[in-house]
């Protein structure tokens, strides 16, 4: 594999536990890190390693060669006190990449003042976006700025049998249709005489206010 990375992860509830499987799934190597004994059971065999450890413990870390990783996430979720203290012992070690999830906004923002690089927010952004989801056709989205944004939607109804060159929807929607998926198959840029079909995927780019007028669903 091209681009095989070493991630620690640090806390194994729902949330480290799902990452740990995705990434060994992609390929990559991950060490599994929990206090607890039976969550290091459950992983042995899924993470490349697990080991029994107090993230919290400078010694124990450097022990395991933490800073030898190109990424390590803090997943300890209730216990406040040592998801701080293993953030900021990692950072003070050297690692270079520290990701760390936060439950509140003030928790974000010691993370942060810590100098922890990212700082996730994994079921606040999750309800946010199947909330979007619930009111809009928005499959993907790449936020560009406060206002404008690149978004993946199902084609909606009123474009489907349809070409791009007939609807002009630069002009008459203020969108711009960067990609059309149909199947397997992507034109990019988009052949303007290609018929859209029901299920085909549009990859649109503008100002968010126009996005929604063509991405929300009827309710
Ligand atoms: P999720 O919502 O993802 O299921 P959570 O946010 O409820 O998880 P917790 O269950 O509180 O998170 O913590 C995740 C794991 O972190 C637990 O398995 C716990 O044993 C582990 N953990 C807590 N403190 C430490 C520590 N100091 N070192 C290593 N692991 C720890």
């Amino acid at each position: 594999m091209k681009n095989k990375r070493q991630f620690a992860v640090i806390g194994l509830g729902r949330f480290g536990g799902s990452l740990i499987k995705e990434l060994v799934a992609m390929g990559h190597e991950v060490l599994a890190i929990d206090t607890d004994e039976e969550k290091i059971e459950d992983y042995v065999d899924i993470a490349t390693h697990a080991v029994q450890a107090d993230s919290t413990d400078e010694a124990v870390l450097r022990k395991l060669g933490i800073t030898n990783f190109d990424v390590v996430v803090v997943s300890i979720g209730n216990n406040l006190q040592a998801n701080i203290l293993t953030a900021i012992t990692l950072k003070e070690i050297g690692v270079k990449k520290v990701i760390a999830k936060a439950r509140t906004a003030l928790h974000g923002k010691v993370l942060e003042k810590i100098g922890t690089d990212m700082v996730i927010y994994p079921e606040r952004d999750m309800a946010i976006k199947l909330a979007h989801s619930f009111v809009h056709n928005i499959m993907n989205q790449i936020d560009l700025s406060s206002e404008y944004s690149i978004v993946e939607i199902l084609a909606p109804a009123e474009f489907v049998n349809k070409s791009l060159r007939q609807m002009d929807l630069r002009t008459k929607k203020n969108i711009a249709v960067i990609a059309i998926k149909h199947d397997e198959e992507i034109s990019l840029p988009p052949d303007p005489d290609q018929i859209i079909k029901a299920r085909d995927i549009l990859v649109i780019a503008g100002e968010n206010k126009y996005i929604n007028n063509v991405a929300d669903l009827d309710l």
